[in-house]
């Protein structure tokens, strides 16, 4: 960043200028959104390969704006989180997933995304109880996954609510696992029991130096007697070769996109055909 006075002249070219403009106008935009009824979860399975079947799905948030049509998450969630929405948004989330989880069959779990400003809400844990009172959906099958950008803040007050998550019974899952601030160390302090591997190390598992890090993150897993899930998988060898490593559940598209709710019996139905 540029905090010289050149920096500061720049703020007023026309280019930047529009810029604001057009996040303030999606700022806007956001807040009428939660009230028009445009957020969708769509839901994308995680497959038990010991099992050969779904053992749940992952709720990720979509925005069907009505003029610029669908919008990346990676593009409004940070938008969210600036306006002082996200805690709105992530509640919606919640309630929603859940809702929808209660109707799975007992042995799927359901996985909500929670942003690192939402461990700020003095109410977190209090939506969670009162999201899962209201659906009646058991602690067991609700997956909380978070990044490593949870660990900026080292407070107590973040390793409590995690603790508490735990404590209830849910699983807290370390999302993108190796791609952030992430020290060995905080796995265990943090109370997680479950780690995603990126879908970074996945992708090219041709690459030695990719095969070394899944390995180890997979042996790791084991020693900490944590879960483990790896993301991303496209392709039947990249599959096999996470198969070998004896990673036992995976997720993406090689098995499903993620999919609207409707969708959801099509896809376990031919997950569990194949
Ligand atoms: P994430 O949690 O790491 O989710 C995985 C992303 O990778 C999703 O993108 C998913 O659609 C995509 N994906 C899944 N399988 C594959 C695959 O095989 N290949 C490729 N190339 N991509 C795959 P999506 O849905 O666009 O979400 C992007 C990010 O937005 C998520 O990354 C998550 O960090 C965030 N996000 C999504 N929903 C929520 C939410 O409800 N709350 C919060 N706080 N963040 C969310
Ligand atoms: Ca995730
Ligand atoms: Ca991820
Ligand atoms: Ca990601």
């Amino acid at each position: 960043e540029d905090r010289s006075g050149k920096g500061a002249y720049r703020m007023f070219e026309p280019a930047m200028r529009s810029k604001l403009k057009q996040r303030r106008e999606m700022e806007l935009d956001l807040k009428a959104a939660l009230d028009a009824e445009q957020f969708e979860l769509y839901y994308q399975p995680f497959v038990d390969m010991a099992e050969k079947r779904v053992s749940g799905f992952e709720a990720l948030l979509r925005w069907n704006h009505p003029e610029k049509g669908m919008i990346s998450p990676a593009d409004f969630i940070p938008l969210a989180e600036e306006a002082g929405l996200i805690e709105r948004l992530g509640v919606w989330c919640l309630e929603t997933a859940c809702s929808e989880a209660a109707s799975w069959p007992g042995s799927m779990t359901i996985s909500v995304n929670l942003s690192a400003m939402q461990f700020k809400s003095a109410t977190l844990l209090a939506d969670i109880d009162r999201v899962l009172a209201k659906t009646k959906l058991a602690a067991e099958r609700l997956q909380i996954e978070v990044t490593e950008s949870l660990f900026l803040d080292e407070s107590d007050r973040v390793l409590d609510i995690l603790k508490e998550m735990r404590r209830r019974g849910l699983t807290v899952s370390m999302d993108d696992f190796g791609t952030g601030y992430s020290s060995l160390g905080y796995l265990s302090k943090f109370s997680f029991n479950k780690i995603k591997i990126d879908q970074s190390f996945v992708r090219d598992m041709g690459r030695a130096e990719n095969i070394a890090i899944v390995r180890s993150v997979i042996g790791l897993s084991k020693s900490l007697k944590m879960q483990v899930i790896a993301e991303g998988i496209e392709t039947g060898e990249q599959m096999r070769a996470l198969l070998a490593e004896g990673c036992l559940e995976m997720q993406g598209y090689f098995f499903s996109t993620p999919q609207p709710k409707e969708e959801l019996p099509r896809v376990i139905a031919e997950i569990t055909k194949r």
